[in-house]
């Protein structure tokens, strides 16, 4: 029986780059999305037609009746949950913080802090040995935006970045008895549509300069920390923050 895992913002960038992987790797998937229903659907049939499991679900993580309805679709397609990839995130216009106001915060700690939370406990629920589940793995996407603090770009998003590290940290001592191992990764500046959502498409090449690799990364080499924190060869990995930003 294939292993079952749910990836949250499965449409592009990262998630999607870990779908293509995990379905190499043998794993039935799960591909949440929001917005963008065709190219989630078109990934899914790719993934069917190259012989492997997918099924794509639209739901917004930030808004719970939304999540629990997508926790609903995949136990009744798979009826069970091993992997959880809480990847969706988002980031709004680069500003100072003195020019932002309350509905951003909220915004970005919606998608990114608060989504990733009521996955968490919705995956949990399904996994822990305590209820009677198999155990499994949960991997946060963080950022070294969580360390760096992103002044005059996007401070609200660091410090969202910021709370995915603190979840991670107490969530695998909480559940770490339970069966479940729970890791973030936090990405350099990656090549995704995200950076647009900034304001700066070419943020990377920009940013590239003071990447001590001297590039930016891809989200395929993302995509492969993620499956290595998800895998049985991680068996004895739990809280930990995996930088995967060329050094910097
Ligand atoms: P993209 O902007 O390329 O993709 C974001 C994905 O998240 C899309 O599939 C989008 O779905 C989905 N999404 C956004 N909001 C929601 C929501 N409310 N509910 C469900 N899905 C949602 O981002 P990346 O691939 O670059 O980023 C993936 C993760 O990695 C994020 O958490 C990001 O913060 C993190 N990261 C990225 C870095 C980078 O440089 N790219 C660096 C560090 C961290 P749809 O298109 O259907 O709306």
């Amino acid at each position: 029986m294939r292993k079952v895992m749910l990836i949250t913002g499965a449409s592009r960038g990262i998630g999607a780059a870990t779908a293509r992987l995990a379905a190499a790797q043998g794993y039935a998937l799960c591909l949440n999305y929001r917005q963008h229903r065709q190219t989630a659907e078109a990934l899914a049939k790719q993934i069917v037609d190259a012989g492997g499991q997918a099924i794509a679900v639209q739901a917004d993580v930030a808004d719970e009746a939304q999540v629990l309805r997508l926790f609903a679709s995949l136990e009744q397609h798979f009826g069970r949950l091993d992997v959880l990839v809480n990847n969706a995130g988002i980031l709004e216009q680069q500003m100072p913080l003195e020019q932002m106001d309350l509905g951003r915060w909220q915004r970005v700690f919606g998608v990114n802090v608060f989504g990733s939370f009521l996955c968490a406990r919705e995956a949990i629920k399904r996994m822990s040995t305590r209820h009677g589940g198999r155990g499994g793995a949960i991997v946060n996407l963080s950022s070294v935006a969580a360390r760096l603090g992103a002044p005059g770009e996007y401070i609200d998003y660091a410090a969202a970045k910021g709370a995915i590290d603190s979840l991670t940290l107490g969530l695998a001592k909480e559940v770490a008895a339970e069966g479940i191992r729970v890791n973030a990764v936090r990405p350099g500046v990656i090549d995704t549509e995200i950076h647009a959502s900034g304001g700066e498409p070419a943020r990377v090449a920009r940013v590239s300069r003071s990447v001590p690799m001297g590039r930016g990364g891809l989200a395929e080499e993302v995509a492969q920390a993620i499956l290595w924190l998800a895998s049985e060869q991680a068996s004895y990995t739990s809280g930990a923050l995996l930088d995967v930003s060329g050094g910097r």
